[in-house]
């Protein structure tokens, strides 16, 4: 990586000052003209770059209009929805020409009108068992978690087709071992095949064949209506020591399992073939001497995983925390 140290420098003096003043304006707006470096950004700026714009999109959206009323009442359509946004725009900016502020209001108007039309549909229809095995039919032979490519077990095929579990280990065998990036097995709904929605019902994703998807209980349940990195709920989730990395910091579930599923390929620099359609894919620190963040971080197969052992720690340790 070839540093700028300059555009650094400048950047860090900035947000230095503004972190040690976080409510003070003069420093937040001598902040908000920075340019940020692509240093800073890391080898996943298509991602954190595009989910901030889809959270300004939104936040603009919802300034202008409240969906609400649109999503609860089916007898307001598009037009007055249109109509809306236009009058909203015309207070903001009186003296645009008219043709210029329609257009303007039907690009507003068609991001917040897909979202409500497809909310109108929220809620409508369970998942069938014809569903499930349709979509265990589909990903055959090897079914995973489109997530995170964990292999289903057994099991976990039986419980979702309906079929006999006798005989076979109960889910409550859980791993003395977990992947504390990923803790998946602290409880047995992990290790279970769920169906999710790929656009979440909360946003309203429909329930049809085209917006579901196999995943394991793990990515489910972090995923939820989650669609950026930015609704993680808070940056780390804590601490723990492992016998091979010492005291290391635990990141934010929601950013190992964004990265990990829209990257979807081991990023090992000297080339691999692992997709999600083949391989689990797991979170590593690009440098090892720094904590993963959403700008430190390398999807990985396990031949290429540099912590191909250490993430694996008792799960004891991880389920008293
Ligand atoms: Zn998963
Ligand atoms: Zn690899």
């Amino acid at each position: 990586m070839a540093l700028e140290p300059e555009a650094i420098i400048d950047f860090m003096s900035r947000t230095t000052s503004a972190a040690a003043r976080s409510w003070d304006v003069a420093a937040l707006q001598h902040l908000a003209t920075a340019q940020v470096p692509r240093d800073i950004l890391g080898a996943h700026a298509w991602l954190t770059e595009a989910d901030i714009r889809l959270t300004w999109a939104s936040w603009f959206v919802d300034g202008l209009v409240d969906r609400r009323p649109f999503i609860h009442s089916n007898r307001l359509g598009y037009a007055h929805l249109y109509s809306e946004v236009q009058s909203r725009m015309r207070l903001l900016a009186p003296t645009l020409p008219i043709d210029e502020l329609r257009r303007a209001a039907a690009a507003v108007t068609d991001f917040a009108w897909d979202d409500i039309d497809a909310r109108r549909g929220r809620g409508r229809g369970a998942v069938t068992p014809q569903m499930r095995a349709d979509l265990w039919f589909a990903a055959e032979p090897t079914p995973r978690c489109y997530l995170c490519g964990y292999e289903f077990s057994d099991h976990a095929r039986d419980r979702l087709l309906g079929r006999s579990t006798a005989g076979q280990p109960e889910p409550s065998n859980l791993p003395l071992l977990v992947d504390f990036t990923r803790p998946r097995g602290l409880v047995p709904r992990d290790l279970m095949i769920e169906i999710d929605h790929v656009a979440p019902v909360a946003n309203g994703g429909k329930t049809i064949l085209d917006n579901l998807r196999l995943s394991c209980g793990w990515c489910n349940r972090v995923k939820a209506a989650n669609t950026s990195l930015y609704t993680a709920p808070s940056g780390y989730s804590g601490e723990i020591t492992s016998r091979e990395l010492g005291i290391v910091t635990v990141p934010q579930p929601l950013w190992v399992l964004r990265l990990v599923a829209t990257r979807g390929r081991c990023e090992e620099p000297s080339g691999c073939s692992a997709v999600l359609a083949t391989s689990e894919l797991f979170l590593a620190p690009r440098n090892p001497q720094g904590t993963i963040t959403p700008t430190n971080a390398m999807v990985t197969c396990s031949n290429h995983d540099p912590w191909a052992t250490a993430r694996f720690v008792s799960r004891a340790k991880l389920s008293r925390r």
